[in-house]
């Protein structure tokens, strides 16, 4: 087998975390993300403000994602992938906050990073496990003589899908497909399941 796939996690098999808890909080600037903000760095330190000047706690966010659920269909197409091939999930999430997707997930593999959280439960920082660690895990596993076949939605996915032997996009915003437009764009898991087959034909007669 010198096939693997790596994939995105929000956006892709479940909702964007943060906008989730912004509707639940009524904190309207919490709605940013990775498609408003290219820098992640610039991006996770406004969150970081934003929680401490309402007092809101780790527990506070977790409480919204209990009762959040994967995207429809996103367990299926995940058994599916995993049925062909080795699946890691490449995500710029945190533990704290993927634990309940995994399990409605079937327990794929996930690299993400962690958050700091201090005594009383507060977000104090948080840990990139790697600077662009989606890339460079790309092109470790490449290191390793396997076939990556990657995708995702938004610009943090973009180094991940250039690095990989095959890269596309699921639903990404207007503005990252006009300027990535060397990546074909997917709109459901039924239009990206074909192009992933390809891939791994691609991979196995390597
Ligand atoms: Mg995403």
């Amino acid at each position: 087998m010198m096939n693997i796939i790596c994939s995105d996690l929000e956006g892709v098999f479940i909702p964007e975390i943060w906008i989730n808890v912004a509707e639940k909080t009524g904190i309207e600037e919490l709605k940013l993300t990775t498609r408003d903000i290219p820098d992640y760095n610039v991006l996770m330190k406004k969150r970081l403000g934003i929680l401490d000047a309402h007092g809101l706690k780790l527990a506070d966010i977790t409480d919204v994602i209990d009762t959040m659920d994967p995207m429809s269909g996103a367990p299926e197409f995940v058994a599916w992938m995993r049925d062909k091939a080795q699946l890691i999930i490449l995500s710029d999430t945190f533990e704290q906050f993927a634990g309940p997707f995994m399990r409605k997930l079937g327990m794929p593999t996930l690299f993400c990073h962690q958050l700091k959280i201090d005594t009383e439960g507060r977000v104090t920082d948080y840990c990139l496990r790697q600077q662009d660690q989606k890339k460079h895990a790309v092109a470790a596993l490449k290191g390793l003589n396997y076939h990556v076949t990657a995708f995702g939605d938004s610009y943090n996915d973009v180094t991940m899908l250039k690095e990989a032997d095959q890269g596309f996009l699921f639903r990404p915003p207007a503005n990252v497909i006009e300027e990535f437009p060397q990546f074909p764009v997917t709109t459901n898991y039924e239009e990206l399941k074909p192009l992933i087959a390809a891939s791994l034909a691609t991979g196995a007669d390597r």
